[in-house]
């Protein structure tokens, strides 16, 4: 993967420049929780022989990656302390600070529950690392940064363990680094997750990416080369990054019936510059040398994803009548959209992690669902089930007059649109239009449909007749019940 570090580390010493180049004065705390967690985890081994203290060593590298502050690289140190020595909080706190103890608490399995089944344990301790959310989102991070692990190293265990693994990690890890916005840790979770599931296939879509990689290499340097030269003479300082589909990327287009030629984003150029007008600057430049296709421009800067990703997308035919996706954005916008929320506490070190959670939920639409599912379904099958279909399933965006994009599952209504808006939007909602026509409130919405809830102006709500059958989310679920018990 060009311009990821999908390293395994094997020597401590490369942590510890890791973190001497972003926090020098960090170093000697993450020494000694080193220290304490080579101690504690003496003589266990994991399933490839190695010493166990390996695995939060290379826990704790993926964090250091993101440039996590110093407390959460110790608690990815010491991620599993306490659930598999003789370690506990108490002497964590001690030894280091609560917040530490705090975070390796927070991604310690339940232990003391008798499950019914392993399938009963692992969905109550998905569970509690979602709650972990709305506490601390750095818990999110060690957890996902753990799974990396474990998945990389994943050819240790048996073949049933692996699917089962691999199954889970696609369902449920995968979309969530998609949705705290660490897009790479997303791509190689899912690559990982497909080699294991199927692994003939992924063999087959591993090789057609290679010679794709080899075959279109000249021209993309070609390409790159071109506009560089072009955005230098503007004076626009810019870094070229070619880069080709991830291979569950590639896998699911071929999965829906595409040709491996007509994917518009398959191969595509990163151009990353400072300032916010270059990107503009960088997009006339681009489409002056090359053909647009046209409905494949999107600008996410002036809109941004729901995950907050933001760039500008424009898919050219190359001189050889090649699709290729060029996204411009500024260094900043990148390192957001590598690092996801992680870079947010980091850009704003100030704001404590605890504290951003709370941002985070405003900024973060599915933070919002994920909170009102953990409080309404108690059962854990049920919350996984929802948490499956509704936000990790297939979705649909549709645009709001004032240019916001709802992200909302498929199967939604305007009624899922209008309580996604606001409760007062979704009570007082008399007409819904859909691209400028009125439509009934059932309609099932499809992607960039462009929608408007036109509100009553009475003091009296209007009447919602089977409103509870059109709604398809959570959200609009509750907030209908809770009308209703209202007027009643
Ligand atoms: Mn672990």
């Amino acid at each position: 993967m060009v311009g990821y570090n999908t390293k395994l580390i094997s020597n401590k010493e490369e942590l510890f420049a890791l973190v001497e180049n972003y926090e020098p004065e960090g170093v000697a705390k993450v020494k000694t929780a080193y220290e304490y967690a080579e101690a504690m985890h003496a003589g266990q081994v994991r399933k490839s022989g190695e010493p166990y203290i390996i695995h939060p060593l290379n826990v704790a590298y993926t964090v250091a990656l993101m440039q996590a502050d110093i407390d959460t690289v110790c608690a990815a140190l010491l991620h599993d302390s306490i659930e598999d020595t003789k370690a506990t909080k108490e002497e964590i706190m001690a030894l280091f600070n609560s917040t530490v103890a705090y975070l390796v608490d927070g991604v310690t399995n339940l232990s003391e529950i008798d499950f019914s089944s392993k399938e009963a344990e692992d969905m109550a301790n998905y569970r509690k690392v979602i709650r972990g959310i709305h506490k601390d989102i750095r818990i999110v991070i060690i957890k996902l940064a753990d799974r990396l692990h474990n998945m990389r190293t994943l050819e240790y265990t048996s073949e049933e363990k692996r699917k089962i693994k691999a199954n889970e990690t696609l369902t449920y890890y995968a979309p969530l680094a998609f949705y705290l916005g660490s897009h790479d840790i997303k791509d190689e979770l899912e690559d990982l997750s497909l080699k294991h599931l199927y692994p003939e296939k992924y063999e087959v879509v591993y090789n057609s990416r290679e010679k794709i990689a080899k075959e279109s290499q000249e021209m993309l340097q070609e390409m790159a080369y071109k506009i560089n030269s072009l955005l230098c003479k503007q004076g626009i300082p810019a870094d070229i990054i070619i880069r080709i589909k991830h291979i569950y990327g590639i896998y699911k287009e071929i999965k829906k019936g595409h040709n491996l030629y007509d994917i518009h984003d398959l191969l595509a150029l990163k151009i990353l510059v400072r300032e916010i007008e270059d990107c503009y600057r960088a997009l006339g430049i681009v489409h002056s040398c090359y053909n647009p296709v046209n409905e494949k421009f999107k600008d996410f800067i002036a809109n941004p994803k729901t995950n907050m990703y933001r760039s500008l997308h424009t898919t050219v035919f190359s001189e050889d009548e090649h699709l290729v996706q060029c996204r411009i954005k500024t260094y900043d916008m990148d390192y957001v959209d590598r690092n996801g929320v992680l870079s947010y506490w980091h850009t704003q070190k100030a704001a404590v992690a605890a504290g951003m959670t709370g941002q985070l939920q405003e900024n973060f639409q599915f933070l919002q669902s994920l909170r009102q599912m953990d409080e309404i379904y108690y059962n854990d099958a049920e919350f996984m089930a929802h948490i499956r279909d509704e936000i990790f399933g297939s979705t649909v965006y549709v645009h709001l007059k004032s240019g916001r994009i709802l992200q909302l599952p498929q199967g939604s209504t305007p009624v899922d649109a209008a309580y996604s808006i606001s409760s007062e939007v979704g009570d007082k909602a008399l007409w819904a239009l859909v691209n400028e026509n009125i439509v009934p409130f059932s309609y099932e919405l499809k992607n960039n449909d462009r929608v408007q809830i036109l509100l009553s102006s009475e003091n009296t709500l209007p009447a919602h007749y089977d409103w509870a059958n059109f709604a398809k989310t959570t959200r609009a679920r509750v907030l209908i019940e809770k009308r209703e018990k209202g007027i009643s």
